[in-house]
């Protein structure tokens, strides 16, 4: 089965697993406990903490809080501090973020604003600016569309945002440029969320990094681990494991991010482009090609695929409980019911290798051609 829906979730980094598996089988103890083995486990998770954040941050004038996912981090960032006038956010983001802030509004906390999209999935910046004024309390912006792949240069956002209203705290869904887009923090970003799974993690891990000088409310309260702001004994070989991963991906970042886009752009390519359109643009995330085989239906092709040995996505995995059929996203960025139906979404890791690209060429031209030939 050749795997390319590694947006969604992707395989775990065997080698930060092996690493890590002595943190379940020997070195199990509380990092909170007050002999020397629960010290030990205390230092490693520090040394974690470190590496997680210096592929991206300055140390000094950034920290990294543990969290169970990338959800739990984007609602910590949006409840701890969206809570008065209006907060604005955009119409590209991950349920994570557009959930929590629909709940905004249902709970009567503050006002949401929602900024239109480019046709590439961008944020259009000049109308986000436009919906903040001095009531603003809160902006996020995510960095790389899940679904459009679009990526947004949020350093230079959060900047423009900060010159509007320098009150506002700027947050950033990082969870699909983390470890394969070259970045680092700008100071003008608060709060910045991640997830471990999206690069060779487990499933159930994620950070929240924020602005050393921002005080952050304690999220959930219990023992006080996380300094107080995120109670709950810490997962050791999650956390561990993430690390590693990180590490392992890190390394590869760039020379990751050059095959990548030479094994987008075969792909496309190689689609039968009387069948696809292209949806993500060139200059977007080379973890995603998005195209529509417009008329035809995703959800269909995604099954036939599945059938023949391709496993793909359809758009966001989190959205698949959604009512509308349609890609929320693609019909954000002005694409047609007909297109936003025929939505695929591609997308690969760092291990993905060039014949998984040319199978899926072969696989998904197939599934097309017979899907259109039945529907005639
Ligand atoms: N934000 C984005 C952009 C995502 O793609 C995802 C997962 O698909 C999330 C947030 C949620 O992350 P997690 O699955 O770790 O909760």
């Amino acid at each position: 089965m050749i795997y390319l829906d590694n947006a969604a979730t992707t395989k775990p980094c065997a080698l930060a697993f092996e690493r890590a598996k002595e943190y379940v089988t020997e070195k199990f103890y509380n990092p909170s406990a007050m002999y020397k083995e629960g010290f030990a486990m205390q230092s490693e998770l520090k040394k974690a903490r470190s590496v997680l954040l210096s592929k991206i941050a300055d140390e000094s004038a950034f920290e990294l809080i543990f969290t169970s996912c990338g959800t739990e981090s984007d609602n910590q960032a949006i409840f701890s501090f969206a809570k008065r006038g209006n907060a604005v956010t955009t119409a590209g983001e991950h349920s994570a973020v557009s959930a929590p802030f629909a709940e905004l509004k249902n709970r009567g906390i503050c006002e949401p604003r929602i900024a239109p999209l480019e046709k590439d999935g961008r944020v259009n910046v000049q109308k986000l600016l436009d919906l903040i004024d001095e009531k603003t309390s809160f902006v996020s912006v995510m960095h790389v569309n899940n679904e459009m792949g679009a990526i947004n240069d949020i350093n230079q956002i959060a900047k423009l945002v900060k010159q509007k209203n320098p009150r506002v705290i700027f947050h950033s869904d990082g969870v699909q440029a983390y470890g394969k887009i070259p970045f680092r923090l700008a100071k003008e970003v608060d709060l910045y969320s991640v997830s471990a799974h999206k690069i060779g993690g487990l499933k159930g891990v994620g950070a929240l990094i924020k602005r050393k000088s921002l005080v952050l409310p304690a999220y959930m309260i219990g023992g006080g681990q996380e300094s107080g702001r995120r109670s709950g004994t810490e997962n050791t070989f999650g956390i561990m494991q993430f690390a590693f991963a990180a590490e392992n991906k890190f390394q590869t970042l760039k020379a990751d991010y050059e095959r990548l886009i030479e094994y987008r752009e075969t792909l496309w390519n190689g689609l039968d482009q009387s069948i696809f359109t292209r949806i993500s643009t060139q200059d977007g995330t080379p973890y995603i090609l998005t195209v529509s085989a417009v008329g035809l239906r995703g959800e269909i092709l995604l099954h036939m695929a599945n059938d023949a040995g391709l496993i793909i996505g359809t758009g966001s995995a989190c959205s698949s409980n959604a009512k509308s059929r349609y890609s929320k996203i693609a019909l954000a960025c002005g694409y047609d019911e007909k297109t936003a139906d025929g939505v695929l979404r591609i997308s690969f890791s760092q291990a993905t290798q060039k014949e998984e690209i040319l199978k899926a060429i072969e696989i998904l031209n197939g599934v097309a051609f017979d899907l259109k030939k039945r529907m005639k």
